[in-house]
């Protein structure tokens, strides 16, 4: 099934609202094994809407829209969808019903009759009933074109995609998609591709597809067979090859990021951790403490970001630190150490270096050096990053995670 997504909005052409419908629905359609071959924005314009309904029918057997279903005058995308099918707008009762109860409750929003609108639908449609938001959604299918409406704003775009599409869209095959993704760190998207192009190029059912996240990249096995089982045993079997090829830089399968992983491993093996940053100025922490449960295993951190600070709250000797410079194998060891010891923590994360674009007039800019202490030893990685300054405390922060789960999977830390 060939996928087009037909975002609908001024907003997004305006630039005012990043398309982020599409990148979800892209990520999650790619894993039940739908091509989306195009992605479209078109204002709220009926005229203009109508053409790009026109091109995308031409081109794609699944049509799916964002946004313009609300109640005000610039909602019109069922309307021109309607139109361009041949069907009928018609009252949907039990739509109706739902709004008038939804505004009976709310009674901070003023119920007018344009909310009414809401509750037409395109005649003969699955109706997808909107339990986050008011404005409904729908799918019917015309000349062999499927088209599925969802609302534009993604708390209420994406559940309604995951709970009312998807069950539709499996409904129209027999089959069940399975797919595992297989999270890789330490080689690149390009390098990853050589070493499976063959594969890639021939496998059918299963498939296997590579996709470069910020930093690492992400391989998808995909199966369709009669059930979930069998299509999981499809995928096994390619799974195992990749991490046979591609060894301990694959982290993990199904993991949604390094960590994550290293959460999940430290509440395992009952072990805290602590961070001590430079460049970074808080970003390992901050990443994760964005995971729910990270107060069972993170102690605190540390922002040292001068030299003074570096000495005073970690304990490390300023004399070391003029001689090494604070970017410096000898520093991040110590800052890891110095912020475990402070703490008590099992184990501390450490980063400096020179995220740009000024340099040190030592180093060059993108050096940085990544610690990791135990109770006994310390590591470190001395990294060559690059340029641009967000990227490079990113993919700082990245490394730190990196010799994290190494460490907590029994895998040398130092080399990737
Ligand atoms: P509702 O009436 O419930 O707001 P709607 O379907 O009419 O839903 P729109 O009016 O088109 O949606 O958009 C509402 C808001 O949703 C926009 O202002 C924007 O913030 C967000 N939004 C719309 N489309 C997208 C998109 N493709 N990606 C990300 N956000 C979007």
């Amino acid at each position: 099934m060939n996928c087009e997504i037909l975002a609908v909005g001024t907003e997004l052409l305006l630039g005012n609202t990043v398309n982020t419908d599409a990148s979800s629905l892209s990520d999650r359609l790619s894993g039940l094994g739908i091509n989306v071959f195009w992605h479209t924005v078109v204002g709220d314009n009926p005229q203009r809407l109508a053409q790009a309904v026109a091109i995308a029918r031409s081109r794609a057997d699944l049509i799916i829209t964002t946004g313009g279903l609300g109640p005000t005058y610039d909602d019109l995308t069922k309307n021109v969808l309607a139109e361009s099918f041949g069907r009928k707008m018609v009252l949907h009762q039990e739509e109706a019903d739902f709004l008038k109860a939804w505004f009976a409750r709310n009674a901070s929003n003023k119920y007018t009759d344009n909310n009414l609108q809401q509750a037409y639908l395109p005649e003969g449609c699955t109706v997808f009933h909107n339990d986050w938001g008011t404005a409904p959604g729908c799918a019917f299918e015309e000349g062999g074109v499927h088209v599925i409406m969802l609302p534009g704003p993604p708390r209420e775009c994406i559940p309604m995609f995951e709970n009312c599409a998807v069950p539709y869209l499996k409904s129209l095959s027999g089959d069940v998609i399975f797919s595992h993704q297989i999270r890789v760190f330490g080689i690149g998207e390009s390098a990853v591709e050589i070493l499976f192009r063959d594969e890639m190029e021939h496998m059918q059912n299963p498939t296997l597809a590579t996709y470069a996240k910020f930093g690492e990249v992400m391989l998808r096995v995909t199966a369709k067979a009669g059930t979930e089982a069998e299509a999981e045993a499809m995928c096994r079997p390619v799974v195992e090859h990749v991490r046979s090829v591609l060894g301990d830089k694959v982290y993990g399968v199904d993991v949604p990021s390094m960590e994550a992983l290293a959460l999940e491993l430290l509440t395992e093996k009952k072990l805290t951790f602590a961070t001590a940053e430079s460049l970074t100025g808080g970003l390992i922490g901050e990443r994760f403490t964005a995971l729910s449960g990270a107060s069972a295993v993170f102690k605190g951190g540390a922002v040292t970001y001068c030299d003074e600070v570096k000495a005073g709250l970690l304990g490390i000797d300023p004399a070391m630190i003029a001689e090494k410079g604070a970017v410096s194998r000898e520093v991040a060891a110590a800052m890891a150490k110095g912020v475990r010891r402070a703490v008590g923590s099992d184990l501390a994360l450490s980063a400096t270096g020179l995220a740009g674009p000024d340099g040190d007039g030592v180093h060059p800019v993108g050096t940085v050096f990544v610690g990791l202490a135990d109770r006994e030893n310390v590591w470190v990685r001395q990294l060559m990053l690059g340029t641009g300054r967000a990227r490079v405390r990113q993919l700082a922060a990245n490394h730190a995670f990196d010799m994290l789960r190494r460490y907590l999977q029994g895998l040398d830390i130092v080399d990737q």
